[in-house]
């Protein structure tokens, strides 16, 4: 690369440099030549020469970088830099199962054959198979949904964002809406229920106070222009102390005696209930069907498990309303999510397996003494890799669930708490630790902590994941 100490004899000039066309017909260049075609190349070997020139010309050019093995070097690696997928696999250390900004959920095996046989040929996305007409893919999901939830109806979107919008927008366009000041949310990605309403062109109407909400409260805002009373789950921040909401089963009753209907955001929103696995209980589609609710909106790729996508479920009046609104077209769901939320959704038709079945429960429901051992069997390999720098122990760590998802219960969890040896310079050695974890070829994502790297291992299913890369981490160290 660049060689700022070459002296004057071994500086190379700009005539040092092989014109594109003979750098092309080097038979290493030609080997990638016959791997990726000419354009690809060409492209490259084009780039580099315009740099190479630039350094000649600055006196920054070492003579050892214009010999042809060098030069066709330099062209593999442009190569291989720009055929390298931004989107890269990492390892998720980091202690938040469903981590937005790592992907949120993993698909279970099933739902990758699946979307893996769907994509590969032509299927009846939109083809009844029965009368050989059109069909609609909302058939795909729909009785699945109908039949795990209870309700008479479901749709599906692109996601859950697009669910509440598209449901504002179909029940309430141009009309009042109803909300809680305590359940304004703004969720991460600039989602914010006012602006939401806005967009759908409804006029939000605030009711009671941030921290209590009674039923009058409602009752007085209801008017003939009002068109929906609406719920929102607090799912990223808790109201806690002296607060008071009005329940979905108190608020049906407000509103369905004045013919009004009522939409819950349940952001999250389980289809199973946690709780029989030692998790806190979060608020399901079902229990809001139940209590009466006309629409019920959650994400797929949150504690569902699934891909992203809105699922919509309610009476068949108003989901019915929702699925002729012309936006759904504009925010329906591909091919591609489809076919994995169906083969997800199957699963819940087992539900005495789902722990094995699906990824994002595994990892929930995982004994702490389960991630404790892994702890301890990971840590001599990876205090090797580390040392002499940094000293690493096996510790107990809390960890959450994410994505909004049970804000302020925490997951009981374990991993490696790695801490730089010397007190001196401390926040520079963490940067550079964590520097050359994300610099793996599969990124380790980890979270500093008091002074140490924090490593929750409650999402490595694969100790060979880590321990694999253990070699690359020490080169990287020393
Ligand atoms: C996550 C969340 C959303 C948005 O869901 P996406 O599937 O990410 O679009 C909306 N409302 C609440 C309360 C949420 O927690």
């Amino acid at each position: 690369m660049s060689e700022p100490n070459a002296t004057a004899s071994d500086r190379a000039s700009p005539k040092d440099l092989p014109s594109v066309d003979r750098l092309l017909r080097d038979p290493a260049v030609q080997l990638l030549v016959a791997e990726h075609g000419h354009t690809c190349v060409a492209r490259e070997v084009r780039a580099l020469a315009d740099e190479l020139r630039a350094r000649a010309l600055r006196g920054e050019l070492a003579q050892g970088e214009v010999t042809p093995p060098a030069l066709a070097d330099a062209v593999q690696r442009r190569v291989a830099g720009r055929m390298a997928p931004r989107m890269r696999a990492v390892l998720n250390l980091t202690g938040t199962v469903i981590h937005t900004n790592l992907g949120r959920a993993l698909l279970a095996d099933g739902a990758l054959r699946h979307l893996l046989a769907m994509m590969a040929g032509p299927n009846n996305l939109e083809y009844d198979l029965d009368s050989g007409g059109r069909g609609d893919r909302d058939t795909i999901v729909e009785e699945l949904l109908t039949t795990i939830t209870g309700a008479e109806a479901a749709t599906v979107v692109n996601n859950n964002a697009a669910a509440v919008l598209l449901t504002i927008a179909a029940l309430a366009r141009g009309r009042e809406v109803i909300v809680s000041r305590g359940e304004l949310v703004e969720i991460g990605g600039a989602f914010r229920m006012p602006d939401v309403m806005a967009s759908a062109g409804a006029q939000m109407v605030e009711v009671g106070t941030t921290n209590r909400t009674h039923p009058h409260d409602y009752e007085r805002a209801i008017n003939e222009r009002t068109a929906l009373l609406m719920k929102v789950h607090t799912s990223n921040y808790a109201v806690q102390g002296f607060t008071s909401a009005v329940s979905e089963a108190d608020l049906c009753a407000i509103a369905h005696a004045r013919g009004l209907p009522v939409a819950t955001d349940l952001g999250s929103g389980a289809l199973v209930d946690l709780a029989q696995w030692g998790l806190p209980h979060e608020p399901m589609p079902q229990e809001m069907l139940a209590a009466g609710c006309d629409v019920v909106s959650f994400s797929g790729d949150k504690l569902l498990g699934g891909p992203q996508a809105g699922l919509i479920v309610g009476s068949r009046e108003a989901v019915g309303r929702i699925r002729k609104f012309p936006m759904k077209r504009a925010l329906r769901m591909s091919k591609l999510p489809l076919a994995a939320l169906e083969a997800t959704l199957m699963l819940y038709l087992r539900p005495e397996r789902l722990t094995d079945d699906l990824p994002t429960l595994r990892m929930l429901t995982r004994p702490q003494d389960e991630v404790r051992r892994q702890a301890q069997a990971l840590l001599p390999a990876v205090a090797a890799a580390v040392a002499p720098r940094y000293q690493v122990t096996a510790i107990d760590m809390m960890g959450q669930i994410g994505s909004g998802s049970l804000p302020v219960e925490r997951l009981r969890s374990a991993g490696l708490a790695v801490a730089p040896v010397s007190s001196r310079g401390v926040g520079r050695a963490l940067d550079e630790l964590a520097t050359a974890l994300r610099r793996l070829p599969v990124p380790v994502i980890g979270r500093v902590s008091e002074d140490r790297l924090l490593l929750d291992l409650r999402c490595l299913a694969r100790d060979e994941d880590l321990m694999g890369q253990m070699p690359a981490l020490q080169a990287a160290l020393a």
